[in-house]
Order: C-alpha cells, then structure tokens, then sequence
C-alpha cells in the first residue's frame, strides 16, 4: 500500500506510538445506567476498536477495554423501564452496581443493563476486556489514588477553578461516599478527610464517617476519569464531542492528569454524535438503537462500514426507517463490487479507500473471489413474497432465472442470502417505509385502470405475446423495451403502467425481476386483463 493513509485510525495510531509505551490500551467507558447503544457504542467500543486494530496491525501490542462505570448512582429511570412511579424511590441515587435489577434473572441493575449487550460485542467482531468499575474499586485498586486525592484536594480545586472558570470553596472533597443509612450515592456530601476517614452527610439525614477505600466510595466523576487512566494505563481514549468544549471535561481531565498527578494524559480524540431523525440518540429518552435491535435487521458488517468508513469527526444521521439504512445497505454493496474489481470508483484514490473501507468492515478475511450478491431492495422484495426459510427452495430459481447466482451456489453463500433475507423481512415488518411494502396487486379496480393509456394498453397485447418466449429477466426486460418501440411507447411511460397494474405503485424493483419473482404466467394474465 501507498504511504498515504486511507484509514483516519492509522494516523491515530502513529500519533498513539510515540508515546513509547510497551503495550497501548484503547479504551471507552459506559455507565450502565440506561440501554447501550449505537450512539454510546460508536465512541466508546467501536473508534477505541478501529484504533486498537491499527496498532495490532502496526505490530504494536495493544489491548482494548470497556469501562463498565457501574458505580454510578441511577439518575432517572430510563425510558422502556416498568418502575411504578411509587417504586422510583429504592433506584434513584443508588450506585448501578448495588441497585436491584428492574427485571428477574439478573444480580443488579448494572448486570441486567450490562447482559442486553456485553456477549454480542463479539458478533460485531470485536474481542475487548469488559472491566468493571465497582468492582476495581472494590478489590482497591484505587486505593492510593483516593488517598493521593484527598490528601491533594486543595490543588485538585485549585485546578479546577483555572480551567473551569468556577469558584469552589478549597475545602472541596472530590469524593463520593455511599450512605450507610440509605445506600445512596448520589445526595451524599463528603465534609471532611482525617486521613483515615471521610466524614460526610447524606440528604436522608445520616451523618457518619467512614473510610473511603475498597469500594466505599467513589472518586469525583471528574477524578475518577482520570484515576481511570492511570488504574488502567489508558493510550487512547475517544469520547463524545461534547466532552471537548473549551475548559470542558477533557481540557479538566488533561490538565489534573498534569497538574497533580504528574502523569501524561493519554491521546485522545473527540468522536460526533450519531442523530437518530435527526435527534441526539438518548437512552434516557428511549429513541435508541440497541446491539440486539440492529443484528435483527442487518448484518454486523454493515455497523462496522458505517462507524469504520467515516472518520469519527463525521456526525452520522441514521435511522432504519429512512432511506438512510437502504443507502447504507447500497453502499456496502457497492464497496464488495469495487473490492473485487466488479466496478470502478470515481477515481484511483477513492477506490483505494473504499476498498479499505469493505476489508475492515469484514469480519475476517475477505473471500477469494466475489460473493454472490443479493441486493438489500431485492432481498427486501423477496422476504415479502416468500418465506425466507420455509420457501427458500423456491427463492433459489428466482435468484437463477434474474442472474443473481449462477450455477450451484455453496453452503455459505445459501447460508449468507438465507441470513440477509430473514433480516430483510424483519425490516418490513418493524420499520420499512410504505414505498418499499410490495405485493402482487390483488385486484385491478377502475382507479388503477383508469391510469392506463390506449397507447400502453396496445403495447400491453404486445409484450403478453413476448413474454412467453422469455426465460430470464435480461430477456422480460429486453421484450419490454422491444415491445415499447413496436407499440411507439415512451419506454418510461410503459413501465410506470406495467408497475401500476402489477403492484399498484408507480415504482418497483427492476420489472424482469419482479415478474420473475411474482410468477411470469400469472403477471402474463394480468397484463392482458390490462390490455383489455
Ligand atoms: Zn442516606
């Protein structure tokens, strides 16, 4: 390959290295407080992934975390989430870890929030070490670090100030202590350090102290953050742009990193935010799409093209029900064609860089020729007039007489289209809009025929006869072409007819295929029944 970088995460990469590290920890962090999500997961597993890939790729050593930030209090009850509101009480202001799981079967909110995801990580391709934060609190390893930043709470404030531009008293304790009395975290207020024991008093009227080490309590999440990096000798990090604001979280971060822990901060990059209809993503208020959500409508590949293909800097307007998911669906395929040198792209460069863009969104290694492709529109169509399981036997001689496969096809790729249309079929049913439903027109009532011209209606005669001398979908769409000059038929004008009296739309799939895939007779007796 040239020296030029097609992959944004190279260049991370080498910025990464020269921090001269034996092995570099690409990490993201997540507080379990609510369901995961592709906006949560783009920042936090799969930039951290991309860059952690380039390393590896490099030859360095590298690792890749996920922080489950689960001794985070619950804020609000997330949306999707049956708590009466009169049950709202035992939740709020509790750490994840030691709340109750809303649902039966798991330990604590935190694990029932963590299992929606945490074992289809590795559908996506993607193998990272899930560490818990309560539990690294527990076993102690931010023991010094605790004691290091109460005992240095003066220049953690002063710090803050300077970056922040606010006024905390010095007496600040950036610690928070979990209430012995009601088990909350988040109305407790750290009043003084003995350096043995944090005094603090809690909203529920507790007053106590209490030593703060081996998971009595929490670092200030600004603290903390940093104390992250150094527990886990953190290289890189991405986080949500919002973080990057001027005198924000990260320049706070960097800044005590510096200041008083002495240590370099590790290389960070701001990731956009993925808009869901244009709306940020938010699990609090439920408009999200989960892991488990998109492996049932689309392939894992296709999150990897789309968090992979753009640079984290690109903000991501995405939704399965818009054209955006079918665009995605193109684009990916597009990428195979020109990978395997079935199509060209507009120039050399882009080329290189989509064919990059299709490698690294594969799971593995890519095959060595090109795969059969069923187009994502085509396979759309398909699931609606066939059972993508129980009826494949019949799909595969439609899949032969419209050239998508050719000859016998192996268990792989049976495997592959088989897969893609029951995906394809659970987008119909949850979210593909009207104009992609299709059926075989059951009735052709007096509104559809009055649509129909004389003109079209005389070509129609012809094209019947035609038809039945065909026997694929080149020829169906040659003999409609060939019967629109015979009838002098605008060709456009004759297809927006024959889609009007097979489907009742004005628009389909390509018309040799779609008579394929109704049945040609039985579209043969429609079209006569038109020509009438
Ligand atoms: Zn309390």
């Amino acid at each position: 390959m040239s020296s030029e970088h097609f992959f944004w995460a190279e260049k991370v990469a080498e910025e990464i290295t020269k921090q001269r590290k034996k092995e570099y920890v690409c990490e993201g962090m997540w507080s379990p407080s609510g369901f995961f999500h592709i906006g949560n997961a783009r920042p936090e597993v799969f930039v951290p992934h991309a860059v952690y890939h380039a390393l590896v790729e490099k030859g360095f050593k590298a690792r890749q975390n996920l922080v489950i930030d689960d001794f985070d209090p619950i804020d609000k009850i997330p949306a999707g989430i049956p708590v009466k509101k009169e049950d709202e009480e035992k939740f709020i202001g509790v750490p994840c870890k030691l709340a109750p799981s809303p649902f039966k079967g798991h330990k604590c909110w935190a694990d029932y929030f963590t299992s929606q995801f945490a074992g289809l990580i590795e559908s996506f391709g993607i193998d990272l070490n899930v560490i818990s934060a309560f539990d690294s609190y527990k076993k102690g390893k931010f023991n010094d670090l605790i004691v290091f930043s109460l005992n240095n709470s003066e220049k953690i404030v002063s710090v803050w100030n300077k970056i922040a531009g606010t006024e905390k008293p010095l007496s600040f304790l950036p610690i928070v202590v979990t209430c012995e009395q009601c088990g909350k975290s988040l109305f407790t207020n750290a009043i003084a350090w003995d350096r043995k024991k944090v005094q603090y008093e809690c909203k529920c009227g507790f007053k106590g102290a209490v030593s703060p080490l081996n998971g009595k309590a929490k670092l200030h999440w600004r603290v903390h953050w940093v104390a992250n990096w150094i527990v886990n000798d953190v290289a890189f990090e991405s986080g949500g742009k919002d973080h990057f604001s001027k005198g924000g979280s990260v320049d706070m971060g960097r800044a005590l990193m510096q200041d008083v822990f002495n240590k370099q901060p590790p290389f960070q990059i701001p990731t956009e935010f993925v808009q869901l209809h244009g709306a940020k993503i938010s699990g609090s208020v439920g408009n999200v799409i989960t892991l488990p959500q998109w492996l049932q409508v689309a392939a894992p590949e296709l999150l990897r093209f789309m968090f992979f293909s753009y640079k984290p800097n690109t903000a991501i307007d995405f939704s399965f029900s818009s054209d955006s998911f079918v665009l995605l669906n193109e684009r990916f395929e597009r990428a195979e064609r020109i990978f395997f040198g079935a199509e060209k792209a507009e120039n050399e460069k882009l080329g290189e860089k989509i064919k990059q863009d299709y490698e690294i969104a594969l799971i593995g290694k890519p095959a060595k020729e090109m795969p059969a492709q069923l187009p994502f529109s085509f396979a759309v169509f398909l699931a609606q007039l066939f059972d993508p399981v129980k009826q494949f036997n019949e799909i595969l001689p439609v899949l032969r007489e419209t050239g998508h496969i050719e000859g016998k096809i192996g268990k792989n790729e049976e495997a592959m289209f088989k897969e893609k249309l029951q995906r394809a079929k659970a987008w119909v049913e949850q979210y593909a809009p009207e104009k992609f439903k299709m059926q075989f027109l059951q009735q052709l009532d007096s509104g559809i025929k009055a649509q129909i011209s004389p003109e079209a209606k005389k070509a129609f005669a012809v094209i019947a006869e035609k038809l039945l001398k065909t026997k694929n979908a080149g020829q169906i769409q040659q003999a409609i072409f060939d019967s629109a000059k015979e009838s002098n038929v605008q060709p456009i004008l004759l297809f927006k007819s024959l889609y009007l009296i097979l489907l009742g739309k004005e628009r389909g799939p390509k018309l040799g295929s779609l008579i394929i895939a109704f049945g040609k007779e039985k579209c043969i007796e429609r079209i006569k029944e038109a020509a009438a």
